[in-house]
């Protein structure tokens, strides 16, 4: 897994807004990638990592502009490209509404044409996607909007990323026996007390541990305004091991 961008909430002058890129082989031994959001900034960043037309999927946890803006870029990069290749449409999975949002976003009369060359399809929850060698369940979350957390499994090994979320039950689900559960911790206690939208690291931190079996706890979607290390600090007083911050350009493997 490769951050793109994890800054919270809009880009920061480190870090572009959400993005993941996750890639694994299948047993032919082809490499396939996918994208964990797409939020504004984001597609610059991405394309120090790999050829656009090498992404096989986009997975969308939700609709706000830090977590889908780019898909605009990416399509006029589809659309008009001189190096294009013929790929087909591009899978881009997201909640409900996924085409008209993207449409308005792109606005005007192309804003439809976006369909010619992305292949719409909406989560249904907690029914799984397979691409390539992964599978992909997406879990709806607690945030102002439909979002969900998606769970990626390939390889016995599992990334559990929240998306935008507060707490809620389903954090269990998501979470329980992951590799690695990469968590919104956009929120500090202390200082946010409006509940329903993000987590702070204790929250993140606790939904990890009841969740149970989480090997590795990452926090992301820090806004620049946090200092990082007090959502470190807070998730640590709960959580018992290393608590990781997501950074910008850096691969995990799991
Ligand atoms: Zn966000
Ligand atoms: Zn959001």
């Amino acid at each position: 897994m490769t951050v793109i961008g994890c800054s919270g909430s809009f880009p920061g002058p480190q870090s572009p807004a959400s993005c993941y890129l996750v890639q694994a082989d299948d047993e032919a031994g082809r490499t396939w990638s996918i994208l964990l959001d797409l939020g504004n900034g984001a597609l610059g960043v991405l394309q120090r990592h790999l050829a656009l037309d090498e992404i096989d999927a986009v997975l969308l946890s939700h609709l706000h502009p830090d977590h889908c803006l780019d898909v605009c870029g990416l399509y006029v990069t589809r659309k008009y490209s001189p190096a294009r290749a013929d790929g087909g449409r591009l899978p881009v999975h997201g909640p409900h509404g996924v085409e008209r949002r993207m449409a308005e976003a792109y606005g005007g009369e192309e804003g439809s044409a976006l369909a010619r060359q992305l292949d719409y399809r909406e989560w249904e929850a907690r029914q799984p996607v397979r691409i390539g060698p992964f599978t992909v369940t997406p879990i709806p979350v607690n945030h102002p909007v439909e979002a969900y957390g998606l769970r990626v499994e390939a390889d016995g090994q599992v990334l559990a990323y929240s998306g935008d979320t507060d707490s809620c039950p389903e954090l269990s689900e998501l979470f329980t026996a992951a590799t690695l559960a990469l968590a919104d911790s956009a929120f500090v206690d202390g200082r946010d007390e409006t509940r329903d939208i993000h987590l702070t690291g204790s929250r993140a931190a606790a939904a990890a541990v009841e969740a149970g079996g989480v090997q590795r706890l990452m926090l992301t979607h820090i806004p620049s305004w946090n200092d990082p290390e007090v959502c470190r600090a807070q998730a640590a007083a709960v959580w018992a091991g290393e608590v990781e911050l997501a950074e910008p350009e850096r691969t995990y493997p799991l």
